[in-house]
């Protein structure tokens, strides 16, 4: 039986573990830290697993052997706010508008990474089915890449 909901938790969970996975396979040694600073139970939860294991997805990939990926996720006024932030090897500036098309990727045959290109267009989609928005920027530090997703909480709490 497929469950009618699930809870931010759960989603935020089940992205941690599988992109530790993936950067297992990928034989990478990346820390995935997080910080849910509010739960509760949707019935979107495969647009936000795809959402975020997405931009998870890409942050293992960003990284060289070893890392950090901190996942924040908060309450902003009438948004739930996603934060992913890497330090991998970062977004030049010029890039920063194009990585959203379908199909751009500047992965090129990296064994264990499918590039198809998709992932970013298809969470921008997802963003602006849902009325949000999407940042991207770099981190305070300098060093590699912060994605801000924002949706309104009552239209994911159905
Ligand atoms: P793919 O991962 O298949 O290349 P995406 O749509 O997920 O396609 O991402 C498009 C491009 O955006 C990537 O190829 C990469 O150049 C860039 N990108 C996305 N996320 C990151 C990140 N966290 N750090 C650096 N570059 C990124
Ligand atoms: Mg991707």
């Amino acid at each position: 039986e497929i469950a009618a909901e699930m809870n931010l938790a759960e989603i935020f969970r089940f992205v941690v573990k599988a992109n530790q996975k993936y950067s297992e396979m990928l034989g990478k040694e990346i820390a995935i830290e997080g910080d849910l600073q509010v739960d509760y139970p949707t019935s979107h939860y495969i647009l936000m697993l795809t959402l975020l294991n997405n931009l998870v997805a890409n942050a293992v990939e960003a990284l060289n052997q070893y890392g950090i990926i901190r996942i924040h996720v908060f309450e902003q006024e009438e948004f739930t706010v996603f934060s992913v932030i890497d330090s991998g090897k970062g977004i030049p500036e010029q890039d920063k508008e194009i990585i959203f098309e379908p199909g751009f990727t500047t992965k090129f045959n990296e064994v264990g990474v499918a590039a198809t290109g998709i992932g970013l267009s298809h969470v921008r989609e997802i963003v602006r089915s849902y009325g949000g928005t999407i940042k991207v920027t770099t981190p305070e530090h300098g060093k590699g890449a912060r994605f801000v997703v924002s949706l309104p909480t009552s239209t994911l709490r159905k």
